[in-house]
């Protein structure tokens, strides 16, 4: 392929832009944030299932303190009914003696009921509590999280705003080199990690940084200078300028 030298030295320009480029591309795909926010993702989702946990168990918990609160006042109804039977002192003496008895049985077994409503009472307070911590727990999260969130957006914008600086004289680069170069270094750049072009200087391959061997430097030497040439080694394009040491 021809192409002057004005259109080559373009080349290396346009190869800058591009490198830079890639270069926004890849720290924006590799902010601090991201992993970092990953990580705090999943923590939340852990939190999460544990809440759904935690809170299923406080409602069953809360619906057993109820019923043990029926229970006692149910015996203790009961037993005011009777107390009040008793106060009235109407009946036989075989009926009162018959209440005294159910009122001893009510009162053992209020005392059972009761010591039942005290325990399921202490493990509802210990489901509260979890329940309270693991929301703590999950806002803190949450404001960790934002906080990453906007730091990583005024990141982005940044990087943006970076490359849409870098980026503008592109069209026009592409322009000076030629659409015949042009296509030729995006297919190398494709299948090179990016970079289509390099500058040969000191006798070196900017691309690969191999020495040009002897025998080739010549066939370079004297080769036109419209000619494009190609590293042997990498097959990027081979851009000479003042610094190359032929
Ligand atoms: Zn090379």
């Amino acid at each position: 392929m021809r192409a002057e030298p004005t259109r080559q030295l373009r080349l290396l320009d346009l190869q800058a832009v591009d490198t830079r480029l890639d270069q926004i591309a890849h720290a924006k795909r590799t902010l601090p944030q991201l992993a970092e926010l990953a990580d705090l993702e999943g923590k939340a989702r852990l939190i999460d299932d544990q809440l759904v946990r935690s809170r299923t168990e406080l409602d069953d918990v809360q619906r057993e303190v109820a019923r043990a609160e029926s229970d006692v006042q149910l015996v203790r109804d009961r037993a005011a009914r009777d107390q009040a039977r008793l106060d009235a002192g109407t009946g036989t003496a075989k009926d009162l003696q018959a209440i005294q008895h159910e009122l001893a049985s009510l009162a053992r077994r209020q005392s059972d009921l009761e010591e039942v409503e005290l325990e399921v009472m202490e493990r509802a307070e210990a489901a509260e509590h979890d329940v309270r911590e693991l929301e703590r727990g999950r806002s803190e999260l949450t404001e960790r999280i934002r906080a990453l969130e906007a730091a990583r957006d005024e990141a982005l914008a940044r990087l943006d705003a970076e490359a849409g600086q870098v980026a503008a004289p592109r069209d026009r680069l592409v322009g000076d080199v030629g659409e015949d170069l042009v296509t030729l270094y995006e297919k190398i750049r494709a299948g090179s990690g990016g970079m289509g072009a390099a500058e040969l200087r000191q006798r070196r391959c900017g691309g690969c940084q191999l020495d040009i061997n002897p025998v080739e430097l010549q066939r370079l030497r004297s080769a036109p200078e419209d000619e494009v040439l190609r590293c042997e080694e990498c097959r990027r394009i081979l851009v000479r300028t003042a610094e190359s040491g032929l």
